[in-house]
């Protein structure tokens, strides 16, 4: 089975612990085949809302030639790619704009860490299902957005508040919102852009992928064919965790290929 983790951070994220060489020898050991460093880059969050500092990105540290070093030692052992994990990119096209015209990066995950003028949904407090659900409904309309910007290869962790939902005892979900998100998979269909599938919700009480199974299987349908598999890992315990699982999910729906990406070009590799 070919195994391919497409999320990873590393010290260049704020909330990560291991190097880029300690994250990709932690996959090698799991038997990841091809593995992008996606660090945050979430200088396009609202001011006010950012989890992460910003300054720590490509422009003041050494960032891509440390990735050039590792990617030379462990050659022929894992295939190494660079990209990013670019949050609300709809609420700062400019930035987003700037990232995607820079050649360094191969890949870019286009997440929602928070709707507008709200917090980090991991900061967030969730008292009402009334609010889950209004909450889902905006973050939805913004995959929308970003859909229709284009400057991300893959949406990422479609689901992602329902993380922090349950563990608030609400079970709200993006299936409660059929139209809308058919309407987000389809329009990424049509603009060239993929989706992955998540396996961080594997290690907590979510205890499924996001998206799970239901969308995926959905995305398929609309006519998807561009998938990533990520562990979104922080530390090294972490590397490539859940990602034969996530290919066994593509295979049940339907997906014979994962994808991988050289400078924004997709690749199918046979899972
Ligand atoms: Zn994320
Ligand atoms: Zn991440």
């Amino acid at each position: 089975m070919f195994l391919t983790d497409y999320h990873v951070h590393s010290t260049h994220s704020d909330d990560a612990e291991d190097t880029m060489l300690d994250m990709a020898l932690a996959a090698v050991k799991r038997g990841i085949k091809s593995l992008c460093f996606t660090d945050h880059a979430d200088e396009c969050c609202d001011p006010g809302c950012l989890s992460f500092a910003p300054n720590l990105f490509l422009p003041q540290t050494d960032m891509y030639g440390e990735f050039e070093r590792v990617k030379e030692e462990l050659s022929g052992k894992i295939d190494l790619r660079f990209g990013c994990e670019l949050a609300a990119i709809n609420h700062d096209p400019e930035t987003a704009k700037k990232f995607r015209a820079d050649e360094r990066f191969d890949f870019i995950i286009g997440s929602v860490h928070n709707v507008r003028g709200r917090d980090d949904f991991y900061f967030m407090k969730y008292d009402s299902e009334e609010m889950c659900r209004e909450i889902t409904d905006i973050y939805l309309d913004e995959y929308l957005e970003i859909t229709r910007l284009g400057c991300c290869d893959v949406l990422g962790h479609l689901g992602y508040p329902e993380k922090y939902m349950v563990r608030s005892g609400f079970e709200t979900s993006v299936l409660d919102y059929p139209e809308k998100l058919r309407a987000v998979l389809k329009s990424a269909v049509e603009n060239g852009i993929g989706i992955e599938v998540n396996t961080s919700g594997l290690r907590c009480s979510l205890g499924r992928t996001m998206p799970g199974r239901e969308v995926v299987k959905l995305y398929r349908e609309l006519g998807g064919e561009i998938i990533t598999t990520g562990s979104d890992s922080h530390r090294k315990a972490d590397a490539g965790a859940g990602i034969g699982e996530a290919a066994e999910l593509l295979r049940e729906c339907g997906f014979k290929y994962v994808t991988t990406f050289t400078k924004h070009e997709p690749e199918f590799t046979a899972i």
